[in-house]
């Protein structure tokens, strides 16, 4: 829907955009712009920029970058009017609603409300006679009373309808514990029933303190042992971590993760207050930027058997492709973290904690293990595929040490594999030395936008274009200048929309800010845009304004022109043919 300009201008005036991404993400001045580090994607360096001036974010890494109002639609996974809403209850303005307007925002904030009251509704079902074999449970697993407190433990009962008759009395309609995962309807009745029967319940809660789904284990033989939410409008497995929000004020320096939330509870209980599992599915690049948010190191933890062994070869690429530190943490004598903390205590896993091999260690035992090195065979080839592994770890004192230990592995001299582990350095230095040049030589092609369907037909008015752009929201009064150009005389369209919708904004004397053109443009172009906006100024001033201008009107005509002669010649083309006739 479409929001008075009006109203978009008071939206943006009382919500800067340094506060609003300053909720999110920690910013230090540095001149005039503010930076810190990326909430889209996982860095250690700050390559993220806030300029309160021009009303925008931008970050050099992975090339986001917008208004306040795209801020909120990307951090918060919200569509273009959900996030003005957002925002106008983060400012208390009032949003000139037209009424048939049902927004995904509220709805989801109807979800969020029904699965808050149905984890209440659990957990005080946990005192109930009915629940005498779920405690019992609880503390067979030695899981005490502040631990239930405050991952919100509950029972679901044993019956159909408890949680839908308890919701439907508090006003929410069938169709919402439907569209939460809270109930399942009959095929052929069409009635509905209670998703969780006769489970201890897990609630999933988000970071920001949102529950928005449920995990249970059943109490008897029946199965699946856990149960969880199906993926809905407000869960989504790919992006969120079981106990995230409670790991996320936890002062460890690194984060535990886990294969299920069994394990992640017991090893709070047990005092390691930094452990978060996966929602049954393995660990996704989302989920590893995630991690990197909070945490610069983080341990795995996951099962002994070779399920989890292959869940960690997956894992190590896409937590290291985040700047993370990876550990991994070795389980002898039990299968999982949760069997192994009954069976050993806190004090046995602290150990193991520390003992954890750094990710180094643990590929090259890995290899060691494929091989049987008492065979001489087996061991030349193991000595190969250890020299390329060595060789790709970054620091020389590194490649010694493993070099060593390696050597050590398959009773060959050091210096023997020493040499084989310099020659796959070599092959690998050269090889990235070709790729740089490469993409030396592509430098001209630079100047194109990172997008593909942004590609620059016309490079020298595009350039003006983008200079012209830059300078009228550094100095607005130059559009004064600027009447005779015309949307259609842009050569790149979003150039032209944005400008035209600016201009607008110019004449009616509404502020002239980039964040107003995510009304026009698409997330894409919006990233675009505001990327060119970040590229160094060369002095504001009209003689610079109005090279631009001519540059852009000239390339018009000459589009224009050829397009004339284009058409000329087709027309004496037909007349040729008519007459030959
Ligand atoms: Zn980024």
């Amino acid at each position: 829907m479409a929001f008075p300009s009006v109203f978009l201008d008071e939206l943006n005036s009382r919500n800067p955009i340094e506060d609003v991404v300053g909720q999110y993400v920690a910013l230090t001045r540095r001149g005039g712009n503010l930076f810190g580090l990326c909430p889209f994607h996982g860095e250690k360096t700050a390559s993220f920029s806030v300029a309160p001036e021009k009303g925008i974010y931008y970050c050099f890494g992975c090339h986001k970058g917008g208004g306040a109002i795209n801020f909120v639609m990307e951090m918060e996974s919200l569509d273009y009017p959900d996030a003005v809403r957002f925002l106008a209850k983060r400012a208390g303005l009032e949003v000139p609603e037209d009424n048939r307007d049902h927004s995904q925002y509220k709805k989801k904030e109807r979800l969020w409300a029904l699965c808050r009251d149905t984890a209440r509704f659990f957990h005080a079902q946990l005192k109930t006679p009915a629940a005498q074999e779920v405690r019992q449970y609880i503390q067979k697993r030695g899981l005490g009373q502040d631990t239930v407190t405050r991952f919100g433990l509950g029972y679901a009962p044993n019956q159909w309808s408890a949680l839908l008759d308890a919701m439907t009395a508090k006003g929410y309609t069938k169709q919402e514990l439907l569209e939460a995962g809270l109930v399942l309807q009959h095929k052929d009745r069409g009635t509905f029933y209670d998703r969780f029967r006769n489970r201890l319940m897990f609630p999933i809660i988000d970071v920001r303190g949102n529950v928005i789904g449920f995990g249970g284990r059943v109490m008897d033989d029946s199965s699946p042992k856990y149960l969880n939410s199906p993926e809905t409008t407000i869960f989504n497995k790919r992006r969120n971590l079981f106990a995230m929000n409670v790991v996320k004020k936890s002062k460890s320096d690194y984060i535990i993760l886990t294969e299920g939330y069994m394990d992640a509870i017991a090893l709070h209980q047990y005092g390691f207050d930094s452990a978060v599992a996966s929602l049954g599915t393995s660990l996704t690049q989302e989920h590893a930027d995630m991690l990197a948010k909070y945490t610069s190191e983080v341990v795995l933890t996951y099962d002994a058997d070779a399920a989890g062994q292959n869940a960690t070869q997956r894992a190590i690429p896409m937590l290291e492709k985040t700047g993370l530190r990876v550990k991994i943490l070795r389980m002898q004598g039990a299968k999982d973290p949760d069997e192994f903390l009954k069976k050993f205590g806190a004090d046995r896993f602290k150990l193991l904690l520390q003992e954890s091999e750094n990710q180094a260690e643990y590929r090259l035992r890995s290899l060691q293990m494929q091989f049987d090195l008492s065979v001489d065979e087996q061991k030349v080839e193991f000595a190969k595929q250890a020299a390329e592994l060595i060789s790709t770890y970054t620091t020389a004192v590194e490649r010694e040490i493993y070099c060593n230990r390696a050597a050590e592995m398959a009773k060959l001299s050091p210096d023997v594999l020493k040499q084989e582990i310099a020659r796959a350095y070599k092959r690998r230095t050269a090889k990235q030395k070709r790729e740089q040049e490469k993409r030396d030589m592509d430098a001209v092609a630079a100047r194109q936008p990172k997008t593909r369907e942004f590609r620059y037909d016309n490079m020298r008015s595009a350039v003006a274009e983008e200079s012209l752009l830059r300078m009228l929201l550094r100095e607005p009064a130059l559009f004064a200048q600027a009447e005779s150009l015309e949307e259609a005389d842009f050569s790149v369209s979003m150039f032209g929309k944005g400008f035209s919708l600016l201009r607008e904004r110019w004449r009616e004397d509404l502020s002239v800010q980039a964040g107003a053109l995510a009304e026009v443009l698409s997330g894409a172009e919006m990233a675009h845009l505001t990327a060119v906006l970040q590229k160094p100024d060369s002095l504001v001033s009209e003689e610079a304004f109005r090279d631009c201008l001519q540059v852009i009107q000239e390339e018009a005509r000459k589009a224009k022109g050829t397009d004339d002669l284009l058409a000329m010649q087709e027309r004496l083309r037909k007349k040729k043919s008519y007459g030959g006739i």
